[in-house]
This record gives structure tokens, C-alpha cells and sequence, in this order.
């Protein structure tokens, strides 16, 4: 078993960048190659390039290597338990069940041979690889904070016919948005720089309708609906029915362009930084009610950035300006109905001045 789809893209770059893409082994020294999965590594290996095997030090088969039954189970695959060996030396450190190659041993053979790399590193080139360690642990801490493993279902509620939020979720998204404002990224990772400022921008403008618009309800924070709580009055009904539909239809035009968002950041990190970031995963797809609206997934994809370009600051208003006239007014009961999944949110939240 060479990679392991299991390991996340921090543990990865700890294990690969501390041990120089190389083998722990004292003196194999072979440079080894990341296992791209079938067929890439079969054509790197059918050219003479060695697949780096990710190497538990303790196994997590009972009757394996090194098997430890008082270490944690979810820190199996973390950098912390894992060393990075060419095939034939993982073979021999696991031989027998690691009967020559006790626990001790196996993480001395790591320790030794990654201090050998920094020693053999720059100053310059141990500071870029701090930096990248440090990336991929906001890139961690983006997936924590912005909740994509429950993507879904907080799309799933501002979606909703009547746009809302759980109260936790609201405040993980305006605590995401401060983070966000906070952080500061390396150069010479242009398309995920970009993509998270654009993620930011995004968000920000959600923010912002979320903050002026949406009311707290016990648990949950939603658009109020004005229009049932006043008497009979048809023009105020129509203004505020039609001011309730476009603002819902802009949250839902906002959630699609988030999600659109974090996907880019997706693409942008396995780009950039990590050939097998979210393999398993995958993108981010949307809920609405009980369908997917991201069954097709190409159009919760955002186009590639043009190089050099900078993200735009997408304007509440004028996203709002544009769907009511393309709502034609807004009301709700005149139906002129917005292809949601064929705007260009970009394009309608431009700011006009
Ligand atoms: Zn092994
Ligand atoms: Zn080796």
C-alpha cells in the first residue's frame, strides 16, 4: 500500500517536507516520487521513479507491524505515526510483522534522517517550508471553520424557501469571516491566494444581507417574512412580498457562488500544494430541500481565474439592485423566475461606481 487516501493534506506535507521527498532509510537516500494513483504512478514507476510508501509505524491491523493498542485510533494516519520509505525498505522494516523493527527503532530511523534534511537545508529553503506548513494548516483550519463536512446541510437551510440559519451556524460563518480578514498568505501560491480572497469576498457579501436582513427566532436566524404581519394593505404587501423574494433569491444566488467559492479553493490546494487534497472528498455540492442542486457539479464550478487577476469585491447592493430588475420588481406571484445556476453573481454584484 503506497499512499493512503486517509491522510489529510496537513499530515502529507509534514511527513514529504521533513523527510525531502526521500527515503528514511540511513544511507537509501532514494528520492521518491508522490503515488499520483493508477495509472500516473504506474507510468512514473514503468520510467524508473520509486513511489514513496507512506509507512504506518504503528499498524492499524491488530495482527500488524508494531500493532499498538493504546494508541489512539484516529492518530493512525497522522504525520506523527507515519514514515515516508522507498518499497523495498518498507518491506524490510515491516518484515515478519516488525519483529528486527520495534516502535522505538522505526521512529528513531525518522527522526535521524529528518534531522539529516535539516541539516542538509538552507536557512531560506527550512523558512519556505515553515511557511508551507503553515498553510496547510489554515487550509485545515478553513475546512473546520467553514464546515465543509456539513456542507450540505447549512446550504440546506439557506436554501430553504424561506432562507435561514441555525444560530451555531451563523456565528461559525461571521467567526470564518474574521478569520479570514486576519490571515496573511505566503507568496508563490497565487491561485490559492487568490481563491480564498475571493472565498472571503463572497462571504463577506453574504455576511453582510445575513447582518442586516435575517432576525433571530429562537435557535435560528431567518428573513423575515414582513409581508404576514401586517394588515390589509395590497401596495405594502406587494412591496414587502416582493422585498422578501428578492432578497431571498440573492441568498440563494450568494449560496451557490460560496459554494462555487470553496470548490475554487478545492482545485486551487490540489493545484498548488497537494495532488490528493479531498480525493476522497471531492468537491462541495449543495442541498436544496431534499434535492441536490449539485448534481451537476460542473456548475457549481468556478471558471480558472485568469492569472494575475485580482478577486472583485462583490457590492450587496448591487447584486440586490439587479435581481429585483430581473425579478421584474421582485414580485413573487408575477413569476418571472431567475435561471439561478445561469447567473454570473460576479457579474450582477460588480460594484457600479
Ligand atoms: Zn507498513
Ligand atoms: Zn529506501
Amino acid at each position: 500500500m503506497g499512499i493512503r487516501l486517509s491522510i489529510s493534506v496537513v499530515d502529507r506535507k509534514l511527513l514529504w517536507g521533513r523527510s525531502a521527498n526521500r527515503c528514511a532509510w540511513p544511507a537509501c537516500n532514494q528520492r521518491l516520487a508522490l503515488n499520483l494513483l493508477n495509472p500516473e504512478a504506474d507510468i512514473l514507476r514503468d520510467h524508473g521513479a520509486v513511489i514513496g510508501e507512506e509507512a504506518h509505524i504503528r499498524s492499524a491491523r491488530q495482527i500488524g507491524p508494531r500493532y499498538d493498542p493504546q494508541y489512539p485510533r484516529e492518530k493512525l494516519d497522522t504525520y506523527g505515526n507515519l514514515v515516508l520509505l522507498c518499497p523495498t525498505h518498507h518491506a524490510i522494516v515491516d518484515k515478519d510483522e516488525g519483529a528486527a523493527w520495534p516502535t522505538d527503532a522505526v521512529e528513531n530511523l525518522k527522526a535521524t534522517h529528518e534531522r539529516a534534511v535539516d541539516e542538509a537545508t538552507s536557512a531560506t529553503d527550512l523558512a519556505v517550508r515553515d511557511l508551507e506548513e503553515l498553510l496547510v494548516a489554515q487550509i485545515a483550519n478553513w475546512e473546520i471553520k467553514a464546515r465543509l463536512a456539513t456542507w450540505r446541510a447549512m446550504t440546506s437551510h439557506l436554501n430553504n424557501v424561506y432562507p435561514q440559519l441555525r444560530q451555531d451556524e451563523a456565528d461559525g460563518l461571521f467567526e470564518l469571516g474574521a478569520w479570514l480578514l486576519e490571515r496573511r498568505w505566503p507568496d508563490g501560491y497565487p491561485r490559492i491566494v487568490y481563491a480564498f480572497e475571493n472565498f472571503r469576498q463572497v462571504l463577506t457579501c453574504l455576511l453582510e444581507l445575513i447582518g442586516r436582513s435575517f432576525e433571530a427566532k429562537g435557535q435560528i436566524f431567518e428573513l423575515p417574512r414582513e409581508h404576514k404581519r401586517i394588515g390589509w394593505n395590497a401596495s405594502l404587501y406587494t412591496e414587502l412580498i416582493s422585498d422578501f423574494n428578492v432578497k431571498a433569491n440573492v441568498v440563494w444566488l450568494l449560496t451557490m457562488e460560496l459554494t462555487r467559492a470553496a470548490n475554487l479553493i478545492i482545485s486551487a490546494v490540489a493545484a498548488e500544494l497537494d495532488p490528493l487534497y479531498r480525493l476522497t472528498e471531492g468537491y462541495v455540492l449543495l442541498q436544496d430541500g431534499d434535492a441536490f442542486w449539485g448534481i451537476e457539479l460542473s456548475r457549481l464550478q468556478h471558471p480558472t481565474p485568469k492569472p494575475d487577476s485580482v478577486p472583485q469585491v462583490y457590492s450587496l447592493q448591487a447584486l440586490i439592485d439587479r435581481t429585483r430588475v430581473e425579478l421584474d420588481g421582485g414580485d413573487p406571484r408575477s413569476e418571472p423566475d431567475i435561471d439561478l445556476y445561469a447567473v454570473d453573481v460576479s457579474e450582477w454584484a460588480r460594484p457600479t461606481d
